[in-house]
């Protein structure tokens, strides 16, 4: 039995594809015409300890926790071989999926997939470790798996947010449940499927579908036989997964919703900034945690760079994902359509000024997805909702500054604290704002590029820890001191 047969998207529990115990399932569609891509378990939260028994399993009696690093890397990079090889047929699937271009899919998320699993598996074989010898004393640090990972991640970038969870849980030695979000089952049920064929022991990766906390997700954050949560969603479910593992006082890492500012000085070379600034808004479909969602702008070139911007984003193709010169797809679902238009009412009735965008997409071909253009406000100040509240759709707020102190004191002043964008050529004045930028990321003159070796993460409401490199060791691991006295 396969993951994908006849559009039926099970479950993966130990190394049996089933059905939800209730028998109940829920449908995957496309949003850019609503086609049915698939019929998917509605996990319950008796799947979801079924699938959290099984990783205990394997944790507590299989091969995985035991191999050495090496043979889990030879292991890993054979997955890694597998998303290369079937590169088209999971890109296809997450732009149907999701709504993201193809070019992206393609280019940008299937290839980090296989880096995510490449990179951890290399990291965890090749890292350095501590020893201290000390007279007749030998001290040194282990790094046992910590024992089974939940999993749990959003619709936005489906497989590659599961596998920058599941390929440093995995590389360290633990064994995971992972459970993708409602609206983008498909790609996780395949990774399963190849990973499984390419080598990883069965109950290594279960794989549940379905809703939050009082169905199946529930018994992944609530489980005292559960060791890690790792959890990427908005702030509001990041607060209620914290919750739930607080009762077992289970470490979790979250990384959570933004609000993220990027910043133009008046000495920025606007050829670079303004493809920069437009990408970090509306790549996506705006549908990006890191989003710069605020564009602060410096007073006197504040005229000249608009208009730029706005000739630029209006040149943005909008339309079916699946066409290769496509910038912006269709958002992911109504209700979520709904919640961005809502916004921009919001903005108009703050006073603000729709720019361009601002009514949803209804021409021939975009109909039946869920089309929102790029739209840009201006007018309102940060206390504005549309600059305080995370939308996650292609929509700027445009905020203009006249001092450094006082972008930096806007930029600050928000709950959230993901990221931020900074678009200037006066080196000393790019160092001084990192250093002092509320934000678990700082691009200058860039955007989005990413050293895994790095921590990622977010302050305020953005997040709680940070994965990536040694950071990941630090959350998938139970370091332990061991010392030894020598005898001379
Ligand atoms: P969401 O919080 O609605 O859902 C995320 C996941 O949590 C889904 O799998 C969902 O089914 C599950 N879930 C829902 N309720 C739960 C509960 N009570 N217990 C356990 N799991 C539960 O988020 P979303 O709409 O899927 O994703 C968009 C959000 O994710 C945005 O806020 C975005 O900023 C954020 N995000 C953050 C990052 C980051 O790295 N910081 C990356 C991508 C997306």
């Amino acid at each position: 039995m396969t993951a994908v047969e006849a559009q039926q998207v099970r479950h993966l529990i130990g190394k049996d594809w089933v059905e939800a115990s209730s028998g109940q399932t829920f449908e995957s569609r496309d949003p850019h015409d609503g086609s049915l891509l698939g019929t998917v378990a509605r996990g319950t939260s008796a799947d979801g300890e079924a699938a959290i028994a099984a990783a205990r399993q394997a944790f507590d009696e299989g091969p995985w926790p035991r191999m050495a690093p090496k043979e889990r890397r030879t292991i890993l990079h054979a997955v890694a071989d597998a998303v290369d090889a079937h590169r088209d047929e999971l890109a296809m699937t997450e732009t149907r999926d999701g709504g993201k271009t193809i070019t992206q899919s393609l280019h940008a998320e299937i290839p980090r997939v296989a880096l995510n699993l490449r990179f951890f598996g290399d990291y965890v074989a090749m890292a350095a470790n501590e020893a201290y010898p000390d007279g007749d004393l030998l001290s040194y640090t282990l790094y046992p798996p910590a024992g089974v990972v939940s999993a749990i991640s959003p619709w936005n970038a489906p497989l590659m947010l599961a596998t920058w969870k599941i390929a440093p849980a995995l590389a360290f030695g633990n064994t995971a449940v992972l459970k993708p979000a409602p609206q983008t089952p498909l790609t996780a049920a395949r990774f399963a499927e190849l990973a499984l064929e390419a080598g990883l022991p069965e109950g290594v990766l279960n794989v549940v579908q379905g809703f939050g906390g009082d169905e199946v997700a529930g018994p992944l954050t609530a489980d005292p036989r559960v060791d890690r949560v790792t959890f990427t969603g908005s702030s509001a479910t990041g607060t209620k997964v914290m919750a739930a593992a607080a009762a077992n006082l289970t470490p979790v890492s979250a990384e959570l919703g933004g609000k993220s500012a990027t910043i133009v000085f008046d000495d920025a070379d606007l050829d670079v900034a303004v493809p920069i600034a437009l990408r970090a808004v509306f790549a996506g479909n705006g549908q990006v945690c890191l989003a710069g969602t605020r564009l602060l702008v410096q007073n006197g070139i504040r005229e000249a760079f608009l208009e730029r911007f706005t000739a630029e984003a209006r040149k943005l193709k909008v339309g079916d994902p699946k066409e290769a010169d496509t910038f912006m797809g269709p958002l992911i679902e109504q209700q979520h359509l709904d919640k961005v238009h809502g916004y921009v009412d919001l903005a108009r009735s703050e006073g603000g000024e729709i720019v361009i965008g601002g009514e949803r997409l209804s021409s021939p071909g975009l109909a039946d997805g869920f089309y929102y253009p790029p739209t840009i406000i201006t007018g309102l100040n940060n206390q504005a909702r549309t600059a305080r509240e995370e939308i996650f759709g292609p929509v700027e707020t445009v905020i203009g500054f006249d001092t450094e102190d006082e972008a930096l004191s806007i930029t600050n002043d928000s709950p959230y604290g993901l990221a931020g964008i900074l678009l200037t050529q006066n080196l000393d004045r790019a160092h001084r704002l990192a250093a002092h930028w509320k934000a678990g990321t700082v691009w200058i003159n860039c955007f989005f590029e990413r050293d895994l070796r790095l921590p990622f993460g977010g302050e305020g409401v953005s997040g709680v820890g940070r994965e990536g490199g040694h950071y990941s060791r630090d959350f998938f691991t139970e370091p332990r001191a061991v010392t030894m006295r020598l005898r001379g």
